[in-house]
């Protein structure tokens, strides 16, 4: 039995958390209101309570502009038959366009006290289980991870999934992830992905409090699961 902890991790990820799913103008303006002013006022209201939390970024996000991504292996998914990074601007930066890029704010969430965590939240949000993607393109997210952790200077220490969907772990761990956010825990098991969904949001609606969990080892990496 670990010593009983409260974990907080957010998923960072502007537009690249959704534009898959649909890409507008509610999606940018929603992006950049996140940049400018959703997530300073969260990181101000956990740094005016004194608590850290794990802040899972979009890898891509975290640079000031789009790297060289030749090197990733293309992958299509029946959801979005277009190259992965069609709409991300390719001359575009922080300044010109903060729905897709968060350099600053990263070095905002890393000079705050106290300390908050920089976890990684993939390189470009591709759903990790869902049919299409491919173990190239898996081990691949993960090296430009732990390069920009490298020229960061962040730990790679945590790592979160996009949608939760959680795959390829022996390669998380050779790329040099230590622990990741796993699937949800819930109070009331269900039989099926569909019910779960309805379960959590239930869950919420009626109040239950989330299930407190235990961590395991999954492919000799720390599996964490959320409650919540
Ligand atoms: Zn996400």
């Amino acid at each position: 039995m670990t010593q009983p902890t409260v974990v907080i991790s957010l998923d960072l990820e502007l537009s690249w958390g959704i534009f898959d799913l649909g890409f507008d103008n509610d999606v940018v303006e929603m992006a950049r209101w996140t940049h400018d002013i959703g997530a300073p006022r969260l990181l101000n209201h956990l740094a005016g309570n004194g608590l850290s939390a794990t802040w899972a970024a979009v890898g891509a996000m975290m640079r000031p502009s789009l790297p060289d991504v030749s090197g990733l292996p293309d992958v299509t998914f029946p959801h979005f038959s277009k190259p992965w990074f069609s709409y991300v601007p390719k001359d575009g930066n922080e300044l010109t366009h903060p729905e897709w890029f968060g350099a600053r704010l990263v070095e905002l969430i890393r000079s705050a006290k106290p300390e908050q965590e920089i976890g990684f939240h993939s390189f470009s949000h591709v759903p990790f289980g869902w049919s299409g993607m491919t173990r190239e393109r898996a081990a691949a997210e993960y090296r430009l991870c732990a390069q920009t952790a490298r020229e960061l200077g962040i730990p790679t220490t945590s790592f979160v999934f996009p949608r939760n969907s959680v795959a390829y772990l022996p390669e998380l761990r050779a790329a040099g992830f230590t622990s990741f956010r796993d699937a949800d825990e819930l109070p009331v098991q269900f039989a099926s992905k569909k019910l779960t969904s309805l379960g959590m949001i239930l869950a919420d609606f009626v109040g239950l409090s989330p299930c407190t969990v235990e961590t395991s080892l999954k492919e000799g990496i720390v599996s964490i699961p959320g409650s919540h």
